[in-house]
């Protein structure tokens, strides 16, 4: 495979202009999704049935389009999917972008978002490649409450053994995200709570978003962060965090005795699109500026037409220009949005 640094667009980072929106947004944070294929089915996410169209690009054309974006002041790029872990060649491809740092003089955070299933095994190749950090998915921490969601048998007992493959092999903090629903997991709470303190990993409560493939979304299933507030402190009193960074997307809480990390990550009732930072590049290398756009930018497209690296730069810049201000989730004439959450990259 080439390399990554075997050549820089000429508006390497530092010397180009930073990405920023018609809003005045920095665009400081790329999700990069490698696949759009995934070994679970959770229900909030995808169908029970497979008759999807896949697409992948190959490893060196994600490499090239990273190494552009990160010349235009990337600072952040997390890889997803579908199932980031399926992917074959997913650690050379850490590998080489763990090597753009030598760009961004060392700042480069690089972060994977996994259902888990295939961690155990993968963690500390991934970390011997240069990644930082890992977002592990896990709904419920009781077993037949996780396969009910999952529909996959003994996938709790995996995930949780990827979770602590991730802590040995030095990914930390591991960070498990779980996205409420109600009717399946919103008795959770409390028994995440204990799970934050107990597996010393940060625990994000996400509110359920209209991104699944089938027609389950309803402002009535989403358990919203005041509920989520509500179920913490009646499991033991909890202590408001300061935020990490301005463009942090959740609410953190410790509780009284300062032991465990709590998240709560509201885009519905309390949305953050004020401060987004984020651009997405899907599976087959289209530009989303939004979770919920309309329409997708092919990026790729331009590149397979011979496109240099300063033709990219442009159509990026481009692009980004035209983020949307906000969503319009709730709002009388919401449309859904072009695709599902696991065709777009979480
Ligand atoms: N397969 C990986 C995983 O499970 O983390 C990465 C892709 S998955 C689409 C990324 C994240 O999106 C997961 O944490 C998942 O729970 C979340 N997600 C999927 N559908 C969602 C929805 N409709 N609303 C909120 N979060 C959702």
């Amino acid at each position: 495979m080439a390399t990554v640094l075997d050549s820089i667009p000429s508006s390497a980072a530092g010397k180009a202009e930073r990405l920023v929106d018609k809003h005045g947004r920095a665009i400081t944070d790329l999700r990069i999704s490698v696949t759009d294929r995934c070994n679970y089915r959770c229900v909030y996410c995808r169908t029970g049935t497979d008759g999807a169209v896949y697409a992948e690009l190959p490893i060196e054309d994600y490499l090239r389009i990273a190494r552009v974006f990160v010349s235009l002041g990337i600072e952040k790029i997390r890889l997803t999917g579908g199932e980031p872990l399926l992917r074959r060649g997913l650690t050379d491809l850490v590998r080489e972008l763990s090597r753009l740092r030598t760009l961004h003089g060392g700042l480069l955070d690089l972060a994977l978002t996994t259902n888990g299933h295939l961690l155990e095994e993968m963690a500390q190749p991934l970390r011997d490649a240069g990644l930082s950090r890992i977002t592990v998915s896990m709904d419920a921490v009781d077993a037949e409450k996780f396969v009910r969601i999952t529909r996959v048998p003994g996938s709790y007992e995996r995930v949780l053994r990827g979770i602590r493959a991730a802590k040995a092999a030095g990914l930390a903090p591991v960070k498990v995200n779980c996205v409420l629903l109600r009717g399946f997991n919103e008795d959770q709470i409390a028994a995440f709570a204990q799970f934050s303190r107990e597996e010393g990993v940060i625990v994000r409560f996400i509110e359920f978003m209209p991104l699944e493939e089938d027609r389950l979304w309803t402002l009535a299933s989403v358990v919203s962060m005041k509920e989520i507030v509500e179920g913490l402190e009646s499991y033991r009193p909890i202590v408001r965090m300061a935020p990490n960074a301005a463009s942090e997307t959740a609410v953190r809480y410790t509780f009284d005795d300062d032991v465990g990390e709590i998240g709560i990550i509201a885009p519905v009732t309390q949305a953050f699109c004020g401060h987004c930072s984020r651009v997405r590049l899907t599976s087959d290398g289209k530009i989303r500026t939004c979770l919920f756009s309309q329409s997708d930018h092919d990026l790729y497209g331009a590149m397979q037409r011979g496109g240099s690296d300063e033709d990219m730069v442009r159509f990026i810049r481009r692009t980004v220009e035209q983020k949307e201000a906000r969503h319009h989730i709730g709002e009388p004439g919401f449309l859904k949005p072009s695709r599902s959450m696991v065709h777009i990259g979480g």
